[in-house]
């Protein structure tokens, strides 16, 4: 069963909720913190690796560097 992060957009706080499979309007979620139906969900960010370093600049394959 998904989990989802809910934020209560009357009292601000964030909870998580289980979902049935069976569609559940967000305006159906309550919050546990001020019962207040005014949940939002919230889609879990993607892990976004920043390096800085392009995949393509692998080093030790430098063809201006004249090997022979
Ligand atoms: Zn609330």
């Amino acid at each position: 069963m998904p989990m989802f992060d809910y934020k209560c957009e009357a009292c601000g706080k964030i909870f998580d909720d289980l979902v049935s499979s069976r569609d559940t309007a967000d305006s159906e979620i309550e919050c546990p913190h001020c019962k207040e139906k005014k949940a939002k969900r919230l889609f879990s960010a993607p892990a976004i690796a920043v390096n800085g370093a392009p995949p393509t600049a692998s080093p030790g394959c430098n063809p201006s560097s004249g090997f022979s």
